[in-house]
Formats: structure tokens, sequence, C-alpha cells
């Protein structure tokens, strides 16, 4: 029983059909797992007089995050790297915000995607994330580093989230459990380089769906398939549908993040293109200026050309953020991982 791959529910399902025991049991199980942290399941109250069944039970369950092998503190952010059972290594970083702080996790051990400007993809691909190494960064973070006050998950660290869609999805649900780590859906939020049909499954199998951010980095399609291979299989009119149909809450908006890079994709003509393409959504854009790394012959946009970028956006009553510290920002420090990883590129799917 790898019950970091275990909701509520699947635990009560296992209990009742393993030991014909059911709900009572489980929530101790799930509080002190998830809450307390604690693999030691005779010490939760419902198990005070069947300490024989704790024990059975305990011999079950498993649990391997993977071990924390190194963890480097930046200006605002710490970053840990996860060594899993087969030795690969994978990142997380840690943002604190105002009153809680954003972990920012690895869905895959590198990306076979190949964007141009990013280092997780030039290093290539070695293999899916399962669900309990994905869940398994939260709880290192909540009880190895002993972070008790992560309240938003982003999916922007190493690896293509829909390219691991079933893994994932698996992992959301029992984040937002509430009785396991109970973090809402509204505060998590899904990367995607833009896959339609499994942005798709996204919708069908999660209700509510989590936050949605789309790495557009340009709204033309013969720039983007430049940058981004993936659109010459899935171009800007197939990402229109699927996110025109993307339920949002009243309250939320689809990110759009979009690095901008010198030369590439930050000109004005590139602004209006960007303005067209949101036009039906409700949106947030973020400019991130691209953040130079040993990809691409690829140079930073000046501080200037970014305000000017946003400035044009702004004045068409498009909602935009810019970053502007290069490696400050939750993007710069989740957009940047890979450094250390080496994989083996693979075409995209
Ligand atoms: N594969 C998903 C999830 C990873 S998120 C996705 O691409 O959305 C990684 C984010 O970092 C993406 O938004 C990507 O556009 C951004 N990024 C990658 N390389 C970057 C760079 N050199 N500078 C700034 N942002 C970068
Ligand atoms: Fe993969 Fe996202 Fe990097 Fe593209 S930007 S290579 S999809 S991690």
């Amino acid at each position: 029983m790898k019950i970091l791959e275990y909701t509520f529910e699947k635990t009560t399902e296992y209990l009742n059909k393993e030991f014909n025991k059911g709900k009572f049991h489980a929530a101790g199980i799930c509080r002190e797992i998830f809450k307390n942290g604690n693999i030691n399941i005779s010490e939760a109250k419902e198990f005070d007089n069947s300490k024989e069944l704790a024990a059975k039970v305990m011999r079950r369950i498993s649990i391997n995050p993977g071990t924390i092998h190194n963890i480097e503190c930046e200006v605002n952010t710490t970053k840990y790297i996860t060594k899993l059972n087969d030795g690969l290594k994978v990142e997380s970083v840690l943002v604190p915000m105002n009153n809680y702080t954003t972990l920012c996790v690895s869905s895959q051990a590198g990306c076979r995607f190949g964007c141009i400007f990013c280092e997780t993809g030039k290093k290539g691909f070695s293999r899916n994330l399962s669900t309990e190494e994905i869940v398994g960064q939260l709880y290192n973070a909540r009880f190895m580093l002993k972070n008790s006050s992560i309240k938003n998950i982003v999916f922007m660290g190493m690896g293509e989230p829909l390219d691991n869609t079933e893994n994932v999805i698996k992992a959301v649900k029992i984040i937002s459990d509430q009785r396991c780590f109970n973090i809402a859906r509204k505060n998590i939020t899904i990367s995607t380089i833009g896959i339609p049909d499994q942005i798709e499954k996204l919708i069908s199998d999660l209700n509510p769906v989590p936050n949605l951010a789309l790495s557009l980095n340009s709204a033309v399609n013969s720039i983007r398939s430049k940058i981004m291979p993936i659109n010459k299989k899935h171009d800007l009119n197939d990402l229109k549908t699927v996110l025109l149909s993307y339920p949002l809450r009243s309250s939320s908006a689809i990110l759009i993040e979009y690095v901008l890079m010198s030369g590439i994709n930050d000109s004005y003509d590139d602004a209006m293109e960007l303005i067209e393409f949101v036009k039906p959504f409700k949106v947030r854009v973020n400019i991130i200026p691209y953040n130079e790394n040993s990809c691409a012959n690829i140079s930073s946009p000046s501080y200037d050309k970014v305000k000017e970028f946003s400035k044009w956006l702004a004045d068409e009553s498009v909602f935009v953020r810019m970053r502007t510290r290069k490696g400050s920002g939750l993007m710069a420090a989740c957009g940047q991982l890979g450094k250390n990883f080496k994989g083996s590129r693979q075409p995209p799917a």
C-alpha cells in the first residue's frame, strides 16, 4: 500500500476489503501520515483499542518519497533536490510569498519537448515521475524540511505535467483531498506547453479543475513553432479552442506565461498578436524576461524593453505582470531547473 498514492476514499476501500474496517480507521491513518508526518499509525486515537490491527496495517504501508539530496538557498527561494530510488534526481523550489509558501514541483525527470530556450528541455528526458514521487516532494517539504506554510502548489518544475497526465491527476486528487494534504484546487496550478487532448482530460477527470497556466511565448504560429516544436503538432488555433472550454471559477483566470526573448518575440507586432490571441479569454499575462542559460544563443531583453512590452498590453486593458529581477519571482525560480540533470533527447510526441 503506497500510502502517498492513496486518497482518503481509497484508504477506506482498502481497509474495508482487507480488514473489514472503514472510514473511522482511515481517518486516523490519513491524519497521522499526511497531517503529522508520522508513520506510526498506532499512535492515532482510532487505534487505541486495536494495536494489533495497527501493526498489521503498518506492515502493509510503504512510503518512498525519495531522499533529499541537496538544499540550496538562494535570495528568496529554497531549491531542494530529491534523489529517487533509481538514483535520478529531480528539483523542487519553495518560494515564500507574504503569508504562505508556494511549492513548485517536478512532474518528470527531464522533458522531451525541447523548447529551445529551456534548460530542462535541453537536457532531454529520462522518465515520468510516479504519483508517489510527485506527492513525495510535498511530503518531504512538509515533514523533512519542516515547512508548515505551504498553501500553493505549482507544477512548474522539471517536465511537462500533461505528458504525465495520469499520475499528475492522481497527485492533484491526493494533494487536494481534505483528509490528506488539504490544498484546495484553486491553489494548485498546472503549467503546460499546451496539449489539447490532455487539457480535455484534466477537465473531464478533475472537477473542480485546478488553475491552468499556458506557456505561450508567442502568439505567432511561425515563431512559436521555431521556439517550441510542439506548436507544429498543436498550433495556436487548437489551443484557443480548448482554452475556451476550460471551466474557470468566477474569481480565476488562465495564466499566460510569456518568456520575453530579445529580437524573437518582443516587438510591437508580437504584442499586438498576443493581445489578439488573449481577447476571448479571462487571462493574466506574466511577462518573464528570458533568463540566460546554457541553451540557444538567445539574449535577455533590457529592463526598459520588458516595461515597454508590458505597457503595450496594459494600454489595451490586458492584465499583465512583469518579472523584472533575474532570479526572483516564481517563474524565474521554477523555470530554470535542470542544470544538473542529464537525460536523453527524444523527439516530442
Ligand atoms: N513544461 C511546463 C512546465 C514547466 S514550467 C511548461 O513549459 O509550462 C517552466 C516554465 O519556465 C515555463 O513557463 C517556461 O516557459 C519557463 N522557462 C523555461 N526556460 C526559461 C528561461 N530560460 N527563462 C525564463 N523562463 C523560462
Ligand atoms: Fe519542457 Fe516546459 Fe521546458 Fe518546454 S518549457 S522544454 S515543455 S519544461
